[in-house]
């Protein structure tokens, strides 16, 4: 496949500033993208330091104060960030990593840099950060958009009401996306860059670190670009051929695992579709229904989160119907209510529910048909639909390898009504979508998954 230079439609010029070529590196302060391979922001700042003459620097700001990062979240980051900050040396520009509000260490950075380039995040913070930056330093900021098939105001100027009506807008658009980019080689080599953190041993970084310590690391997996090729290696030769048909059953486990790397940008997206897509004697509803959900799905999660900037981690977030609709039985009597504390230890009377959350807690990752039934029972079990919408985000992103992503308030508010339909009404969840049980039951050897986990 040919490949192709950065679409034009990924960059955008966050200020109004020239570059400075007194100054001495171009700088990309990496944050969302955090990997060395098909990273268009990284490709975009070698291009303009060559343009330069000049050496690139990539700069990163690891905060102790990420909302709601723990030690899980923080040493599969690291293990990455040492890949990539490696992979980045050997391409000669070189990588500091500094402590700090990610905002601010790239202000820091920026005072020797001749302009400035960065990746995109869909979430307040990161829009936030980005703003800070481009105010405040006094050279060029470019952002390029890495982490998206379609870059999102390209496939959608507002608010998504749900997949049906962005499936079209995207599908139009997506294979002028989908092309390999061509690399840039650096010119000239980034000989000593400014300080920063060592990456050679990550544990004492993280023992030094102020982060929660209290949500155990995993052994499961491992963080970074290798890791994730890897994954997506092993899904194609042995896990996509059945995804359509088994993707409802956990226990065939037909499911690639990307997300905590998409989440991580350690992995890009249209990477994993290229080669989805390509993929040899694979059934074409196979790859299909894997695409709709790497793209329309997660796409639709990222439109939300872009437009619904004020409010996509409230409960006011959710259409009208759905609030409306929860209001109206807010009263309803509950089968039984459980505190906070009982839901996260997995006591409840369900042992399906029961062998889920401790899945969340221990693995860090559920499957999607047990993600559905998970969240759905917080409604049963708690006092008020706003209440059940706070326990499930929280635990959601607390346990979660992939949490605090868009997906995450994308798929905690569909538990709630977004970006479905109205059904037939029913207590506590009126016209919400209910799975029942004997629903979960009939789909996959629930007996066997407690056991499991026993
Ligand atoms: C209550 C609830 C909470 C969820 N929380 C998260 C979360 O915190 N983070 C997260 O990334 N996903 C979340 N999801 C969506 C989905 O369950 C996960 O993305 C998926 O299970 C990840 O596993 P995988 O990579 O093996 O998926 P695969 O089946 O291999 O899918 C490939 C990729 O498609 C995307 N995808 C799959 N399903 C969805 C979906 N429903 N919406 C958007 N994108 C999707 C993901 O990026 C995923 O990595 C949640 C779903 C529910 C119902």
């Amino acid at each position: 496949m040919a490949t192709k230079l950065i679409d034009e439609r990924r960059i955008k010029v966050l200020n109004d500033r020239s570059p400075d070529d007194t100054n001495a590196y171009v700088l990309y302060w990496m944050q969302h993208s955090q990997r060395a391979e098909r990273n268009e922001a990284l490709e975009f700042a070698i291009g303009r330091a060559n343009e330069h003459g000049a050496p690139l620097c990539v700069g990163f700001g690891l905060t102790e104060d990420y909302p709601e990062g723990s030690l899980r979240h923080f040493q599969f980051m690291l293990e990455g960030l040492a890949e990539t900050a490696e992979a980045i040396q050997r391409r000669g520009a070189c990588f500091v990593l500094r402590l700090g509000s990610p905002d601010q260490v790239a202000i820091d950075l920026a005072k020797e840099a001749i302009e400035v380039v960065t990746d995109r995040g869909y979430l307040r913070h990161h829009r936030q950060w980005r703003e800070s930056v481009a105010k405040e330093i006094a050279v060029r900021l470019t952002q390029v958009e890495c982490d998206l098939i379609v870059p999102v105001e390209t496939a959608s100027t507002k608010r998504e009401y749900a997949a049906r009506t962005i499936r079209s807008k995207i599908e139009e658009l997506s294979d002028e996306f989908l092309h390999q980019l061509r690399t840039t080689p650096v010119d000239r080599e980034c000989q000593c860059g400014p300080h920063g953190e060592s990456l050679d041993d990550i544990d004492r970084l993280l023992k030094q670190m102020k982060i929660d310590q209290s949500v155990d690391a995993l052994d499961w997996i491992v963080g970074g670009t290798s890791a994730a090729r890897k994954r997506l290696k092993h899904f194609i030769e042995d896990r996509l051929t059945g995804y359509e048909r088994e993707r409802s059953d956990p226990l065939a486990a037909h499911v690639s695992t990307l997300s905590p790397y998409l989440h991580f940008g350690m992995i890009s997206p249209v990477d994993v579709a290229i080669a989805v897509r390509d993929a040899r004697q694979r059934r074409t509803s196979d790859i299909d229904s894997y695409l709709e959900e790497l793209i329309v799905r997660r796409e639709l999660a990222h439109n939300f989160t872009h437009y619904a900037r004020a409010d996509y981690d409230q409960f006011s977030c959710l259409p009208d119907w759905a609030i409306e609709t929860l209001q109206d039985h807010r009263d309803d009597e509950r089968p039984t209510i459980y505190t906070a504390n009982e839901l996260e230890h997995s006591q409840t009377d369900d042992e399906i529910w029961n062998a889920a959350m401790t899945e969340v807690r221990e693995r860090g990752y559920l499957h999607n048909q047990l993600r559905m039934y998970w969240g759905k029972r917080f409604l049963e079990w708690t006092n008020t639909p706003e209440y059940a919408y706070r326990t499930l985000l929280s635990l959601n992103n607390k346990y979660f390898l992939d949490g605090r992503d868009a997906n995450s308030f994308a798929n905690v508010g569909w538990v709630f009504g977004l970006h479905d339909r109205a059904f037939g009404e029913r207590p506590i969840f009126g016209k919400v979508r209910y799975l029942s049980k004997d629903g979960i039951e009939k789909k996959f050897d629930s007996e066997a998954y407690v056991a499991q986990l026993d």
